[in-house]
C-alpha cells in the first residue's frame, strides 16, 4: 500500500502528481517521509479587541471589506509604474483590525469579502489604530478549518502550484486511511531500547504533532532511523570486506627504512604514524579499505609511495587513480625521483595518448610489464585489465563517484586489491565516522615544518590597482602569481571576468614578465609544456581557471590572485590557497570581488579570509550549505539526510553507530526474522538487496 503511486489519493490530478514529484514524492510513503521545515503555533488565537502593539499575534476572522489602491507616499519621480496597497478589514466578534500588504496587488483574487481567514503577524501601531503589514494569511473553508487553525501547524518546502493547505490536506488523507498500514522500518527491540515510538505515532506527530514536544520527539525518531539506514549500509560494506580475500603484502622494515633515508626531509610524526597503519594493513589477507585524510599539502603522497612500494616489491601492480592529467604526471616526476634505482617501470595512462600508446600500454599491464600505472578516469575504461593488481590508491577521492572506485577494483581477478583513498577535505572525526564509516582511516594532523600561513587579503573591484602594484613587487623578487578566473571564455554577466579577456589586460599590464595562460581545454602536450615553464620558473604570470586546483605542487608560486571568488565554494577555495602553501615564503592568496555579491557568498569570502585550518573550513562549509549538499558533493552516492544533521545530531549518531554495529555483528547477513523489516527497508532504499 505505502509503496503505491501518489496518483491515485483523492485531490492529486495528473497536474499536482507532477509537482509533487519534482519534490522527489512518488509514493505514498514519500509523502509520508515528507516532513515540515517547521512548526508555528496556532493553539492561542487572539480576539483582536486583545491584541497589543508588537506582538506577533494569531486572528481568525471575517472579511468585511477590501481595497486596492496606488501607493501615494513617495515622491512621484521614485514611483514606479506597479506601486500599490491593497488593504482589507477583517472583524470578529471582538473588534475590527486592518491589514495592508504593499504591491501584492494580486491578493484580491484571493481575499474577497465575507471569506473567513487566518491572519498572523505582528501588530503595529498606524496613525493611532493597531494594525498588521504584509500578514502571513490563509483562508479557512469550514472543512479544513481543524487542519490549519486551532493547533500546531507544520510548514513544508514547497514548489509552486503547491500550497502548504494542500499539501496538509493530503497528507493528512494518507495519514488518516494507510497511516497505521505503514510498515515500521526499525524493529521493535531497536526502538524499545532506544525509547523511540512507533511509525503511526511517529508519521503523526511530526506532521499534525498535538504540543511542539510530541512534535521533537517525533523528529528524533526519524533523525535516528535516517542515520540507522545509513549506518547499516556502512556496516554491511564493511562487513562484506573482511570475507574478501586479499594477496598479503609484506616487506621487510630493512627495505622500509632505506625508503625512508632515501627522502629528502623527515616525515612528520603522522605521516609516519599513517605509514604504520597502512604497511600493517597490507599484511592482512584481506584487503585494506584506507582513507587517509590531510589538509592541502600535509603531505599525503609520499604516504602513499611507502604503499606502492610494498605492493611493487611483493610482485604486484598499482592503480593510482588521479582526477586530472597535469597531477597524473606531477605524481610520475614525484615517484620518479622517489624510486629511483628501484628499477619500478612506470607509466601514465589518460584520454589524450594516442591508440597506438593507449593499447602499448593495456598490453603491457596485462602482461605485468608495467608496475605502477597512474591516470586518469582511463583506468576504469574496460579495455584494461592487470596480470596482478595488488593495490589500488584513489588520489583527491572527491573527484570520484564511490561506484568508479569500486570499478578500478573489480580489475583484479580472482581476489580484491588492497584500497588506499586520499581526501583533502578533510572533516571532523564524528563526520567522517557517518559518512565514511566503513573506512579505516589515517589522519595526517600537522603540515611539513617551515610552511608559513598564506596571508589571505579580500578586496573589491575598486582596488585592483593596489594588487597590481603589489604584484609587480612579489615579481621583482623573482616569486611567481597564479591568477584564477572562474570562466574562460567572456560571458553575458558583466560581473564576471573571464580568463581570455583578462588575459590581454594582464599582458598589457605586466609587459616586462613573461605572462601564459592555463585551463582544461587547452590540448595535453599543451598543458604539460606549461606547467613545465612555469615549474622551471620561465613564466612569471599563469592565468588559470581551477584546474590547477588540485594537487599542483610549485614551490616559488607564492602569491594567487582569485577573481570573482564569490563565485566559488568554500573548500574550493581553500583547495586554491593549498596551492601555495607549500614555499619557505610567505605566501599571498588575494580574493578580488565583484561589489555585488549575495549575503551567502559574503560570508564564505568571511570564513576563508579568517579560517586556514582545513577542518574548520570544512566545518564551516557544512553548516553554510547544509548536510544534504555538503555530503553530496564530498561523496556521490552517499545516502541523502533529509532530517538528520549528523554534526548537530551526534549524540544520535554516537547511539546509532552502536545500535547498527550490534545488528551487523549478530546477523550479519539480516536473516534473522525479527531484522526482516530492515533488509526489506533496504532493499526499497536502493532498489534491490545486495
Ligand atoms: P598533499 O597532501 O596535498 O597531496 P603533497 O603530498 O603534494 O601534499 O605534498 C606537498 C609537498 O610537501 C611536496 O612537495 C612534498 O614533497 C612535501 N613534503 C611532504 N612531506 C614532507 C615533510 N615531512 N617535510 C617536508 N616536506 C614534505
Ligand atoms: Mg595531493
Amino acid at each position: 500500500m505505502e509503496r503505491n503511486n501518489i496518483r491515485y489519493i483523492k485531490g492529486i490530478g495528473p497536474k499536482r502528481e507532477k509537482i509533487f514529484n519534482r519534490l522527489g514524492i512518488y509514493t505514498i510513503r514519500d509523502l509520508l517521509y515528507y516532513f515540515p521545515l517547521r512548526y508555528e503555533d496556532r493553539r492561542n488565537i487572539k480576539k483582536i479587541n486583545q491584541l497589543k502593539e508588537d506582538e506577533v499575534s494569531l486572528v481568525e476572522a471575517k472579511v468585511l471589506a477590501r481595497n486596492l489602491k496606488p501607493f501615494k507616499f513617495r515622491p512621484h519621480w521614485q514611483r514606479r509604474v506597479k506601486d500599490n496597497i491593497f488593504e482589507i478589514a477583517v472583524e470578529d466578534d471582538s473588534g475590527i483590525l486592518m491589514c495592508v500588504w504593499f504591491n501584492q496587488g494580486y491578493l484580491k483574487d484571493y481575499i474577497k469579502v465575507g471569506d473567513r481567514v487566518i491572519i498572523y503577524g505582528k501588530v503595529k501601531r498606524y496613525k493611532g489604530k493597531l494594525q498588521m503589514v504584509s500578514p502571513e494569511f490563509e483562508l479557512l473553508d469550514e472543512k479544513d478549518s481543524s487542519l490549519n487553525i486551532g493547533r500546531i501547524v507544520g510548514f513544508y518546502r514547497l514548489k509552486e502550484g503547491l500550497t502548504q493547505k494542500n499539501i496538509r490536506k493530503v497528507i493528512y488523507f494518507c495519514l488518516d486511511n494507510f497511516g497505521n498500514k505503514v510498515s515500521d522500518p526499525l524493529p521493535y527491540y531497536i526502538r524499545k531500547k532506544n525509547n523511540l515510538s512507533n511509525i503511526y505515532h511517529s508519521l503523526k506527530n511530526i506532521h499534525f504533532p498535538d504540543s511542539l514536544n510530541e512534535a521533537l520527539f517525533a523528529r528524533r525518531r526519524f533523525i535516528f532511523e535516517e542515520l540507522f539506514f545509513s549506518q547499516i549500509l556502512v556496516y554491511l560494506r564493511k562487513a562484506s570486506y573482511r570475507v574478501k580475500k586479499s594477496i598479503s603484502l609484506i616487506c621487510s622494515p630493512k627495505f622500509i627504512s632505506q625508503l625512508k633515508n632515501s627522502l629528502p626531509f623527515s616525515l612528520t610524526s603522522s605521516q609516519e604514524k599513517a605509514i604504520e597503519e597502512i604497511i600493517n594493513d597490507l599484511a592482512k589477507p584481506y584487503p585494506m579499505h584506507r582513507l587517509l585524510q590531510g589538509d592541502v599539502g600535509s603531505g599525503k603522497t609520499v604516504v602513499a609511495c611507502f604503499a606502492l612500494a610494498v605492493a611493487v616489491k611483493c610482485g604486484c601492480q598499482v592503480a593510482f587513480m588521479v582526477p586530472t592529467e597535469v597531477l597524473a604526471y606531477q605524481h610520475l616526476m614525484t615517484f620518479k625521483k622517489l624510486f629511483k634505482g628501484f628499477g619500478f617501470r612506470i607509466e601514465v595512462l589518460t584520454s589524450s595518448l594516442t591508440q597506438k600508446s593507449k593499447k602499448k600500454i593495456s598490453y603491457d599491464l596485462k602482461n605485468a610489464k608495467i608496475d605502477i600505472i597512474l591516470g586518469t578516469h582511463s583506468l576504469i575504461e574496460e579495455s584494461i585489465s592487470f596480470k596482478k593488481l595488488g593495490l589500488v590508491v584513489i588520489d583527491e577521492q572527491h573527484k570520484f563517484g564511490v561506484a568508479q572506485r569500486a570499478l578500478l577494483s573489480k580489475k583484479a581477478r580472482g581476489y580484491f586489491p588492497h584500497c588506499l583513498v586520499m581526501s583533502a577535505t578533510p572533516i571532523p572525526r564524528s563526520l567522517a565516522l557517518s559518512l565514511y564509516g566503513d573506512l579505516d582511516f589515517s589522519v595526517i594532523q600537522e603540515l611539513p615544518p617551515h610552511r608559513k600561513q598564506p596571508k589571505t587579503i579580500w578586496i573589491e573591484e575598486d582596488k585592483r590597482r593596489w594588487v597590481y602594484d603589489f604584484l609587480r613587487d612579489k615579481l621583482k623578487e623573482n616569486r611567481q602569481v597564479y591568477i584564477i578566473y572562474p570562466v574562460i571564455d567572456e560571458s553575458n554577466d558583466s560581473e564576471l571576468k573571464s580568463l581570455t579577456q583578462m588575459y590581454r589586460i594582464v599582458k598589457r599590464e605586466f609587459k616586462d614578465f613573461r605572462v601564459d595562460v592555463f585551463h582544461g581545454r587547452m590540448k595535453s602536450g599543451e598543458k604539460e609544456r606549461i606547467i613545465k615553464e612555469f615549474r622551471d620558473n620561465t613564466i612569471d604570470i599563469l592565468i588559470a581557471t581551477t584546474v590547477i586546483e588540485v594537487g599542483i605542487d610549485i614551490e616559488n608560486a607564492t602569491v594567487m590572485v582569485v577573481e570573482n571568488p564569490e563565485r566559488f565554494g568554500l573548500s574550493q577555495l581553500h583547495q586554491l590557497r593549498g596551492r601555495i602553501r607549500r614555499s619557505i615564503y610567505q605566501p599571498y592568496f588575494i580574493l578580488i570581488s565583484s561589489s555585488k555579491i549575495s549575503d551567502n557568498a559574503r560570508r564564505r569570502l568571511e570564513v576563508i579570509s579568517k579560517v586556514s585550518d582545513g577542518f574548520k573550513v570544512a566545518e564551516e562549509d557544512l553548516k553554510l550549505r547544509g548536510p544534504g549538499d555538503f555530503f553530496g558533493h564530498l561523496q556521490s552516492g552517499f545516502p541523502q539526510l533529509k532530517i538528520a544533521n549528523p554534526l548537530e545530531d551526534l549524540a544520535i549518531l554516537k547511539r546509532v553507530r552502536k545500535c547498527a554495529y550490534e545488528v551487523i555483528k549478530k546477523d550479519p547477513l539480516l536473516k534473522e526474522s525479527f531484522h526482516r523489516c530492515i533488509k526489506e527497508h533496504i532493499g526499497f532504499w536502493r532498489g534491490g538487496f545486495k
